[in-house]
């Protein structure tokens, strides 16, 4: 069996959010489809492990933040790296209450889809949540994110709690020779981001061409946060 097929399936990027009493949690997801059209239904599949999956649960309720393709590296990693049993996500987030209750994310935003759920699936590692569609509203004209863009334009990683989560196997093509000078690749043992200073850091303000070594002491991994010292020489 080649698992490389399941990489053949395209998905978006997407916030999913929810709420338990007054606290509200959200997490990154690419499983988001609309289920039915009469009446307009979606699932989402969410990790077990995860606290929206708890929120969810809890609440019945759940909002998806369409993400647009100008989506920051930083906050698919804020909410796709991090947990919210640690960090109040939503703190240091531009959002509205929807009429469920649930944090909407209003920045790279392309639109949004609130649902109350009516049957839940249990798959195993993850649940299957199926629900009515309560509100939506489109929010930018900013086209949505792909999960192939994220993937190859903003070199995103996929968490290991994701529902399409494959193991990476270690490449059998040969390696290109590197050019004698090339600058070496760091990669964030939290998350599995590779710093390239041939790319930079966009979105940090890191020009192409910036050594790690030469990165601000402050910088820190554009998909979760951790700081230089979590970092690692790719050999
Ligand atoms: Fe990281």
């Amino acid at each position: 069996m080649n698992n490389k097929a399941l990489h053949r399936i395209s998905y978006g990027l997407y916030i999913v959010s929810s709420k338990k009493g007054d606290k509200f949690n959200g997490q990154i997801a690419n499983t988001v489809f609309q289920a039915t059209s009469e009446p307009p239904r979606v699932a989402v599949s969410i990790n077990k492990g995860n606290l929206t999956h708890e929120f969810i649960q809890d609440s019945g309720v759940f909002a998806v933040s369409i993400l647009s393709k100008d989506a920051p590296m930083t906050l698919i990693g804020h909410f796709g790296f991090k947990s919210g049993r640690d960090l109040d996500k939503f703190r240091s987030q531009n959002y509205k209450i929807g009429v469920t209750g649930v944090p909407i994310i209003l920045d790279f935003c392309a639109g949004y889809i609130e649902a109350e759920v009516i049957k839940s699936l249990d798959i195993g590692t993850h649940t299957i949540f199926v629900g009515n569609v309560v509100d939506a509203d489109v929010m930018s004209e900013v086209g949505p994110m792909t999960y192939a863009y994220y993937h190859q334009i903003k070199g995103g990683k996929t968490p290991k709690a994701a529902a399409t989560y494959v193991a990476e196997e270690k490449s059998s093509a040969p390696a290109l020779k590197p050019p004698v000078k090339a600058l070496a690749k760091y990669e964030c043992q939290v998350c599995g981001y590779i710093y390239d200073p041939e790319i930079g850091d966009p979105d940090g303000g890191i020009e192409p061409g910036t050594a790690f070594e030469d990165l601000p002491d402050d910088w820190s991994c554009p998909v979760c946060g951790a700081s230089k010292e979590d970092f690692k020489k790719v050999e």
